[in-house]
């Protein structure tokens, strides 16, 4: 019988065991070696007071097309009260303001229509459009706003400020560290999926392994896929052997950091393309061929973190949903990493809690800082937007997300680069099985990154690990012109 390496138990790993499994292969031909002490990767959701709350993957991104939302809406373990966009910074609740002034809710409410229709525009307008989707956005929004409408709302520096906002949001959405290295053409690749965008699961995002693991319900332990026991935590894959002459009947040798070896027919990698863009060369023996690396080197993956600021009590209101920061354009060359804060906004089930989301380089250099520097930086930025509003309290506390500095994701998600459009590299060839030197598939991948049209998202790394799973199956049978 063959027997199956994945490694990695995030959403791609566990979609594609759970498959395999379902596709007829025995869990004991099933080894998933998963790094970290948890599985479930970039979707983490940790215990506070009693609630979830999630340091990765938050939303279920739309209802039609979606396959994370059919497995969870099926076992009724999502939130029924859509529409809220709490945390989002697009939920009708939230203030957009300067530290001296803020918008009134027309004005808003017009910057919101202006970027909406944009967007819209857009994709009939970037197939053909050459360069970076940041220069496509600031040239049509600077032709809207400006040259075509006369507004008399709002004066040329917000107009600025709130594109300047509305740049570091798509940086968010879009996992870039700049909207000019997005790929304006490669930008409409996403496909997104119709209805909310924003689902919430009820009892937090990693329910969705017990699903896929139909372990969900202790009374129908017999529907049970016996792969909990399947799956080794702290196994940090080093080396994965995958052309050797090794005359044994497994090809392939993969290696962990605490030096167990694991043979193998065929391996399923699921890594972040941020960990293999750091650890290709040392992970595969022989190195990979040139397509492989070229795609890994050419599509993008940046860094967004998320930093939950606690409080003892909420001193804010029930109906103020946050504050998006807008900041008066500045002649210095170098900012600090808190003018790059989207903004501060309310967290569903955490009363007492507000999440800022930064992106980027300054991200990355908040990962590096003291609990107690952030915590200053972002209390006295609160003071001085809020401060005459509300009657604020210090905070308590706060929960920061290291999407970079964690060594088996470096980064955050995928996108569609600028390097990828002039190198011709795209998801489909990083998706694409290695073959060994005698002709045979020994090395497959999945991931979000792998994903044409939903990547950045679990349901496009959950689609990759079933893609996978039956590629995986397929070979199998065509070798042994039997099934698994
Ligand atoms: C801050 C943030 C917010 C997000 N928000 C959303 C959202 O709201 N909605 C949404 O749909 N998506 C969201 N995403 C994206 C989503 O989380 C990912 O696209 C998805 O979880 C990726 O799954 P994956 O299986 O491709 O990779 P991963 O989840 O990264 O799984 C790969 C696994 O491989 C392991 N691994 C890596 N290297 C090794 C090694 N050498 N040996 C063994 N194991 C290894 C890792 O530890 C990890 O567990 C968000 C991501 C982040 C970071």
């Amino acid at each position: 019988m063959k027997h199956v390496i994945i490694v990695g138990a995030g959403a791609s790993g566990l979609a594609a065991a759970s498959r395999l499994v379902e596709n007829g292969l025995s869990a004991t031909n099933i080894t998933i070696l998963e790094a970290q002490n948890h599985i479930g990767g970039r979707v983490h959701t940790v215990t506070n007071d009693g609630n979830p709350l999630e340091i990765g993957a938050q939303w279920v991104h739309g209802q039609q097309g979606n396959v994370v939302f059919e497995i969870a809406e099926s076992a009724h373990e999502l939130n029924t009260d859509i529409q809220t966009l709490e945390s989002s910074g697009f939920a009708e609740n939230v203030v957009f303001g300067f530290e001296d002034y803020k918008l009134n809710k027309e004005q808003v409410q017009q910057f919101m229509q202006t970027v909406h229709s944009l967007e819209e525009i857009s994709k009939s307008e970037l197939s053909g459009w050459n360069k970076s989707f940041g220069e496509y956005f600031e040239e049509k929004f600077n032709e809207l706003i400006f040259s075509k409408c006369s507004h008399s709302e709002f004066d040329r520096s917000t107009a600025l400020a709130f594109l300047d906002w509305y740049h570091i949001m798509e940086n968010v959405i879009d996992g870039a560290d700049n909207w000019k290295e997005t790929c304006g053409s490669g930008h409409l690749h996403y496909k997104e999926c119709s209805g909310d965008p924003l689902v919430t699961w009820k009892r937090g995002y990693s329910t969705l392994f017990k699903i896929l693991m139909k372990n969900l319900s202790k009374s129908h332990s017999d529907q049970q896929l016996p792969l909990s026991d399947r799956i080794f935590l702290n196994k940090a894959v080093t080396n994965i052997d995958w052309d050797s002459e090794a005359t044994s009947e497994k090809k392939i040798q993969v290696t962990c950091e605490d030096g167990s070896l694991y043979p193998a027919d065929f391996v399923l990698v699921t890594a972040s393309l941020g960990f293999l863009k750091s650890n290709m060369h040392s992970l595969f023996i022989p190195a990979l061929p040139t397509y492989k690396k070229r795609a890994i080197q050419g599509l993008g993956f940046g860094t967004v973190d998320k930093i939950f600021i606690k409080f003892a009590k909420p001193w804010w209101t029930t109906d103020w949903g946050g504050i998006s920061l807008l900041r008066r354009r500045s002649q210095e060359a170098d900012s600090h990493w808190s003018d790059h804060l989207l903004g501060f906004y309310t967290v569903r089930l955490h009363p007492n809690m507000l999440i800022a989301w930064i992106t980027g380089k300054a991200a990355r250099q908040v990962e590096s800082l003291p609990e107690n520097e952030i915590l200053k930086v972002c209390s006295d930025l609160l003071r001085k937007y809020i401060g005459a509003d509300f009657p604020f309290t210090e905070p308590v506390g706060l929960i920061l997300s290291k999407w970079f500095s964690n060594p088996f994701t470096v980064g955050s998600y995928s996108y569609r680069s600028m390097e990828s459009k002039e190198m011709n590299v795209w998801a489909a060839d990083l998706a694409l099985p290695v073959y060994d030197s005698n002709g045979f598939p020994r090395l497959f991948f999945a991931g979000e990154a792998t994903h044409d049209c939903m990547y950045s998202t679990v349901h496009g790394a959950v689609e990759t690990g079933w893609r996978e799973a039956d590629r995986i199956a397929k070979y199998c049978i065509g070798f042994h012109n039997a099934k698994l």
